[in-house]
C-alpha cells in the first residue's frame, strides 16, 4: 500500500475495524493497554495518555486522536524515518532540501494534509496535519520548519484567502511537492513590529508595483510561490487597515533573491532573502483579489494563531522525542560501575522533565482541540507558543547534560536538538511579543 493511498482512503472513506486491525499489527502494546485489558468496565474506545504509556512518541495514545489519525501517523513516521533521516548531512550542507525530494513527499501524499479538498489540498482536519507536524519532531526536526512552513504557514493563507482561480493556480501543486510555497513578513528593519513594514505597492493603472526587501523567509529562495505582505495605503487612517498580500511569483522581473542565511540550527531548512525592485504586478495577483485590498493585516492576525500553536505543537513532540532519545542513552552509557539511569539524581531529573513534557502536552492537546473546533483565541495561541518553547528548550538543554561531551557532537540528536530549538522563542512573533497579546486581553477593559 503506497502512502498516498493511505491518505487518501483516510480523507475519504470510512476505515473497516478489519483493515485498521491488520495496519495495527505488529505496534508496541502500551502497559494501558495491559492494564486495560484486565478492567473489564473500562471503555476500550478510551484512549491513554502519554504519560501513562510505554513511551513518550508511541502510537495509538492521547484521547483528541482517533484510529485514523493512528494510520496517517504510522505511515508519516516510516516516510520520514526511512526517507528524510538518510538526506540529513547532505541537506545540512546543501542549506535547503533538494526538489527532488519535494516531489517525493508530495506523491507520498504528506503535503497540505490540512488544506481544504475545495482548495485543492487533502481535505484532512487539523488534528491530522499536526501529525505530520509532530512526526517530523519526531525525527528530530530535520526539515521539519520546510515543510510545516510550506504546509501549514503557507497554504492556510492561500486555503482561506484565495480566488477559485487562485487556487486551481498554485494549491493542487503545492499539495504534490511541485510547487513551493513561502510567506514573507519580517523586513531587514522590522520583524515584530509588523505594521512598521517599509515594502509598499502603488497602484499603476490596473497593475501594482512592488518594492522592498524581506528577510529571515523560510523557503525564499526555492519558493515559486511567495505570500508578501506589503502597505498598499500610506495614508490608511490605521496601519493595519493599510497593508494587503500579494502572490509573488519566482521569475517575475524584478523579484531578486539573495542568500541562504548560516544559521545557527535547522540547517538543512532554508531561510532566505529577497528583494522587490519595481516588481509590477496584475491585480489578480492580490491575495483573495481586489476585494481584499487592504485586508492583508487582518489576514494575518486570522492566521497567526494557528502558525503560534502550530510551534507549540512541534516544541512539546521535539521535547518528547528527545526525552525517549535520552532515556535510551542513561539506561546504556556507564559510570561508577552501573548504568547512569541507576543514579537517583539522574532518575529524578527524568522525572521532572516526564512531569515538565506531560503538563504541557495536555495543554497542547487542549489547545488542538479548540483549534479544530476553529474555538482557538490569539491569546491561547499564544501561551501554547510561549509555554512549550520554553519548556522545550529548557528539556532540551538538561537532555544535553545527561549525555554528557557525547551530547555537545553533532552525531548525537541532542546537540542538533539544542540549536534547532533556541528559534522557537524568536520566530512566529517573539515571545516577548507573545506576553504583550496575552497581557492586552487581561487587562482589557
Ligand atoms: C529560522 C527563522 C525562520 C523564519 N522564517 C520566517 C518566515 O518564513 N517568514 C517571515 O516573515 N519571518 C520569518 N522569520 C522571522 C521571525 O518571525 C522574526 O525573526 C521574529 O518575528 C522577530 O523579529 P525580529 O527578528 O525583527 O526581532 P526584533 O523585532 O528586532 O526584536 C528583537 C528583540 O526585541 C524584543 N522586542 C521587540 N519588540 C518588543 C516589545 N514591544 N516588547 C518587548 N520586547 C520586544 C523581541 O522579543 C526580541 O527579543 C524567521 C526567523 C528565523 C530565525
Amino acid at each position: 500500500m503506497s502512502i498516498n493511498i493511505s491518505t487518501r482512503r483516510i480523507f475519504s472513506a470510512k476505515i473497516k475495524v478489519c483493515q485498521l486491525f491488520s495496519v495495527s499489527r505488529g505496534v508496541k502494546t502500551s502497559r494501558f493497554y495491559r492494564i486495560q485489558h484486565d478492567v473489564k468496565h473500562t471503555s476500550p474506545s478510551r484512549r491513554p495518555e502519554p504519560s501513562q504509556a510505554d513511551s513518550l512518541t508511541e502510537i495509538g495514545v492521547r484521547s483528541i486522536f482517533s484510529e485514523e489519525h493512528d494510520i496517517l501517523r504510522r505511515n508519516a513516521r516510516k516516510f520520514y524515518t526511512e526517507e528524510v533521516v538518510p538526506n540529513r548531512e547532505r541537506w545540512e550542507k546543501d542549506g535547503r532540501v533538494d526538489r527532488e525530494f519535494w516531489k517525493k513527499i508530495g506523491a507520498a501524499g504528506l503535503l497540505g494534509v490540512g488544506t481544504r479538498a475545495e482548495a485543492g489540498g487533502w481535505g484532512g482536519d487539523y488534528k491530522s496535519a499536526c501529525v505530520m507536524e509532530e512526526e517530523h519532531a519526531y525525527v528530530n526536526w530535520l526539515v521539519g520548519a520546510t515543510f510545516g512552513g510550506h504546509s501549514e504557514v503557507t497554504l492556510p493563507y492561500l486555503d482561506n484567502y484565495g480566488t477559485k482561480s487562485q487556487h486551481e493556480q498554485f494549491v493542487p501543486q503545492m499539495v504534490r511537492g511541485e510547487k513551493i510555497g513561502a510567506i514573507a513578513m519580517t523586513e531587514p528593519s522590522s520583524g515584530s513590529d509588523l505594521q512598521g513594514i517599509k515594502t509598499h505597492a502603488k497602484q499603476d493603472g490596473d497593475d501594482w508595483i512592488l518594492n522592498g526587501s524581506k528577510v529571515f523567509i523560510t523557503n525564499g529562495i526555492s519558493a515559486d510561490v511567495t505570500v508578501v505582505v506589503a502597505v498598499t495605503d500610506l495614508n490608511a487612517k490605521h496601519k493595519a487597515r493599510g497593508i494587503s498580500l500579494f502572490l509573488v511569483e519566482d521569475g517575475t522581473p524584478g523579484f531578486n533573491k539573495g542568500r541562504i542565511l548560516k544559521k545557527l540550527g535547522m540547517r538543512a531548512s532554508e531561510t532566505g532573502e529577497l528583494f522587490f525592485d519595481d516588481v509590477r504586478l496584475p491585480k489578480s495577483a492580490i491575495l483573495g483579489g481586489e476585494e481584499r485590498l487592504n485586508q492583508g493585516f487582518y489576514c494575518l492576525m486570522q492566521q497567526l494563531p494557528r502558525e503560534r500553536l502550530g510551534i507549540g505543537v512541534v516544541c512539546t513532540a521535539h521535547a518528547e522525542y528527545i526525552f525517549e532519545t535520552t532515556r535510551e542513552y542513561i539506561k546504556q552509557r556507564k559510570a561508577f560501575g552501573s548504568s547512569l539511569s541507576k543514579l537517583q539524581t539522574v532518575q529524578h531529573r527524568m522525572a521532572e522533565m516526564k512531569t515538565k513534557i506531560c503538563t504541557t502536552r495536555a495543554f497542547i492537546d487542549q489547545c488542538i482541540q479548540l483549534m479544530d473546533e476553529g474555538r482557538l483565541d490569539a491569546s491561547t495561541a499564544s501561551m501554547a507558543k510561549i509555554w512549550a518553547s520554553d519548556m522545550a528548550f529548557k528539556v532540551i538543554n538538561e537532555c544535553l547534560q545527561l549525555h554528557g561531551g557525547w551530547g555537545y557532537m553533532w552525531e548525537y540528536p541532542v546537540a542538533r536538538a539544542f540549536v534547532d530549538s533556541r528559534v522557537a522563542p524568536i520566530y512566529g512573533g517573539s515571545n516577548d511579543i507573545m506576553n504583550e497579546l496575552i497581557a492586552r486581553d487581561i487587562v482589557a477593559e
